[in-house]
């Protein structure tokens, strides 16, 4: 006999049945979520990926109903019936609640061991059984919508940026080193015993050269491989928009991607983005909030105290921090009634321990001006009005001091101003704080290898007033670099590049690479910037971490459909794995015996 697969074509998927189909004959494919027996009826949830609906099999259809009898919970099974009103016992909850099929053909298609979780949202199962099982946790509708998510905004993202007139273009992944500063992975050559392809942790120069082979505007959404220590926003591999212009200055592009971020926002979450979208330098946003990627949800700025304090105070700490050249950090909390004694004594110090700050000290202000708290009694009542004057706080003011060598004293500030915005409920779900911080340094000074390295990378342009500085004073130098942060996060980075031959030249002798170096890793790059090479920039958008904010995910596993551990394995393919004695021999590799 023939099968309804044979003989009928899906009506359309369960979750998009509504009182308007009453009365069609349907045919209905999926997976049984549930199944209850209720006075002589069956009555089955059939799930896909759109939703559920429910499937009534009466006993006076006796097949029907011995079949309905068998299955279990995620048989994958075939339905063709009537769609009937369920009159007044709608189910509200979902969106074909109104309705249900009326079964007078069922069919098996697959049966289903018991899956060792329940494919449903808010499932209690560990996270590594999940991954294990990845293909049965995808089928849960929580991550399941992220998914179709995923592929809303990738058909979003071509469109935007294909009609305005980037081409779509690949670039390799076996490829040479691109310097974004992490580790590479690497593939051993068999044909070439002892080299090596990396993976690419951006197509970096290959966009660039793209530019310098006319492309104009270039894009592609691609994966990117970065060794490195994995962090809960962190994926050895992940998605980037990448995107590269020529002839633009910065404030084209930005407005470019503010149009693209906007137009994503609100056509996902319906939220209106203000533009154009804020800017502020690196420094203003180290000065003031302590980090490169200020949450701007809120306010609440930072106070450098260490210029007021100097030689006019005893406490230890900062005593301590003047002797090695420090700083001393405020966050100025206007109301810190919520703060109690043991946030200060436990909760403050150990979440600036995370950013290895010693030890947190705090002062409050009471309701007649007189401070409180561990460095009260070392500043004078002179001292402590220029403070409070300078930090604008009042009665009711906490205070809490870091001091130490300004990049911990700045990160752990950073920290603690989450911490107090996060318990104040300053970091709303639905506000959008979106920033360009610009003018990052051209370089910083690594004191392990005691050398110059790049912030960016070193394809990054000097801002053009600063060319010369690269002679006398690299650390002072500024470049034409940006980041894009929406909440706190980083959403993307990029920059105007240099494209004369001599200044990338000079870039790659500051980072102390000798002309041997430049020649082995980047010759054909320099090279390619002499044939006439346009004035280009561009910029690469994390598109998981991207989902992760739109899709309001916990995580990017969430967002990516087949993800590493944070050991950096797959649990489900159980890889890395060992590899055949052969297959080594063939690439020339021999394994050293434990
Ligand atoms: N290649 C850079 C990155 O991956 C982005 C860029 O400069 O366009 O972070």
């Amino acid at each position: 006999m023939a099968t309804l697969l044979q003989t009928h074509s899906r009506t359309k998927m369960n979750g998009n049945f509504r009182g308007s189909d009453v009365g069609q004959e349907v045919t209905v494919f999926g997976w049984v979520q549930a199944y209850r027996h209720h006075g002589g009826v069956m009555f089955i949830d059939l799930r896909d990926r759109t939703g559920f609906v429910q499937l009534r099999c009466e006993t006076d259809r006796p097949i029907v109903h011995a079949i309905a009898m068998t299955v279990r919970p995620e048989w994958v099974i075939a339905a063709r019936g009537t769609m009937i009103s369920r009159g007044s016992n709608i189910n509200s909850k979902i969106p074909t609640g109104e309705v249900e099929i009326e079964v007078h053909q069922l069919e098996i298609l697959s049966e289903a061991l018991t899956p060792p979780f329940e494919i449903k949202d808010g499932v209690n199962a560990n996270e590594d059984l999940r991954l294990q099982y990845r293909y049965l946790d995808l089928r849960r509708p929580e991550l399941n919508r992220n998914f179709a998510l995923r592929s809303q905004i990738t058909q979003m993202t071509r469109q935007y940026f294909t009609a305005h007139d980037f081409l779509e273009l690949e670039t390799p992944i076996l490829t040479k080193s691109t310097p974004e500063g992490a580790r590479d992975y690497l593939v051993p050559s068999r044909v070439h015993p002892g080299q090596f392809y990396a993976l690419p942790q951006s197509p970096q120069q290959f966009k660039q050269l793209f530019m310098m082979a006319g492309m104009d505007r270039y894009m592609q959404i691609c994966r990117c491989f970065r060794d490195e220590d994995l962090r809960a926003d962190r994926q050895p591999e992940f998605t980037q928009l990448d995107l590269e212009m020529s002839f633009v200055s910065r404030e084209q592009l930005w407005e470019l991607l503010e149009g693209y971020a906007a137009q994503v926002w609100q056509q996902v979450l319906g939220v209106q983005v203000q533009l154009p979208i804020q800017r502020m330098s690196y420094q203003h946003a180290m000065d003031k909030y302590g980090c490169d990627k200020p949450d701007l949800r809120f306010d609440m700025p930072l106070f450098d105290a260490t210029e007021l304090l100097r030689g006019r105070t005893e406490f230890r700490p900062f005593v301590s921090a003047f002797e090695i050249r420090g700083m001393i950090k405020v966050l100025p909390i206007p109301d810190g009634s919520t703060f109690t004694r043991k946030d200060l004594d436990t909760l403050f110090p150990q979440e600036a321990a995370q950013h290895g700050a010693k030890g947190v000290a705090w002062a409050r202000i009471g309701e007649d001006g007189s401070w409180s708290g561990t460095v009260a009694k070392s500043l004078s009542d002179e001292l402590k009005a220029e403070l409070a004057a300078a930090m604008k706080v009042g009665p009711g003011a906490l205070l809490l001091w870091v001091a130490d060598k300004p990049s911990t004293a700045n990160a752990a500030c950073a920290r603690l101003r989450l911490v107090a915005g996060d318990r104040l409920g300053l970091l709303g779900k639905t506000n959008w704080a979106f920033l360009w911080v610009t003018d990052f340094p051209m370089f910083e000074y690594d004191d392990e290898e005691k050398r110059w390295v790049a912030m960016h990378h070193p394809f990054t342009s000097p801002r053009l007033d600063h060319m010369d500085k690269l002679d006398t004073d690299p650390g002072s130098v500024l470049a034409q670099a940006y980041d894009l942060v929406v909440n706190g996060i980083e959403l993307g980075g990029g920059s105007i590049r240099i494209h004369n031959s001599e200044v990338q030249a000079k870039v790659f002798s500051l980072l102390g690479l000798s002309d041997e170096d430049i020649r082995s890793k980047f010759g054909f790059f320099v090279d390619a910037l002499k044939y006439g090479t346009p004035p280009h920039g561009g910029i690469a958008l994390g598109v998981d971490r991207m989902l992760m904010l739109l899709a309001g995910a916990e995580s990017l596993r969430d967002v990516i459909a087949f993800p590493k551990t944070s050991r950096a394995t797959c649990l489900m393919t159980e890889s890395p794995s060992a590899v055949d004695d052969k297959q080594l021999r063939e690439l020339g590799i021999a394994l050293a015996k434990p």
